[in-house]
């Protein structure tokens, strides 16, 4: 009976994160949006492990409107391309990753033209991905290797906090630190 209920704890945590970011970004960025830093939830079920990523869309792009100029619709781009092919960022050893959907900030994937975001002067935007991975069941742990901040020298804070069947906790990384997490079943 205990071992089921710390069992199911890290689904319920999961699907509540991601409902909470896939619902609102308007409502995260009014709870926990600070520049300089993001947040990385892991979930590690059996073999199956979600990651969910969360970060002001300044630490990523240098801006939180839709791109506008030339340059601006590069970087959104490239960002996009990191994001959705994730391995510099985030790389867990001995996992396949199965699924993903990332969330860039609302309508500036779109080509409309909204003026109306530029009349807001304090307008903030996150960017978000969660990635679901098939990992061996066999390995005693999982190194999770992070390239971030490597990748994203704004950001300068990467909450991490992770739940398995038995274990959950939680630290900041700052750039100064080794860039991987341990997950322990
Ligand atoms: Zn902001």
């Amino acid at each position: 009976m205990k071992i089921k209920q710390t069992k199911n704890k890290p689904i319920k945590t999961t699907i509540l994160v991601v409902g909470l970011l896939l619902g609102s970004s308007q409502l995260i960025a009014g709870e926990a949006h600070e520049h300089g830093t993001a947040d990385l939830q892991m979930a590690l079920e059996v073999e199956q492990l979600q990651i969910v990523f969360k970060s002001p869309a300044m630490n990523l792009l240098g801006f939180e409107h839709a791109p506008q100029s030339d340059e601006e619709k590069q970087v959104f781009a490239a960002v996009a391309e990191q994001l959705k092919s994730p391995s510099a960022l985030i790389a867990p050893a001995g996992c396949d990753l199965v699924s993903m959907d990332v969330d860039m900030p609302e309508g500036a994937e779109d080509d409309h033209d909204e003026h109306g975001d530029e009349e807001h002067e304090h307008h903030h935007a996150d960017i978000s991905a969660s990635y679901v991975y098939q990992c061996s069941e066999s390995a005693p742990d999982i190194t999770v290797t992070l390239g971030l901040m490597q990748t994203y020298p704004s950001m300068q804070h990467l909450r991490v906090a992770w739940v398995s069947d038995q274990f959950q906790g939680g630290m900041t990384l700052t750039p100064e630190d080794d860039q991987w997490i341990k997950l322990t079943h």
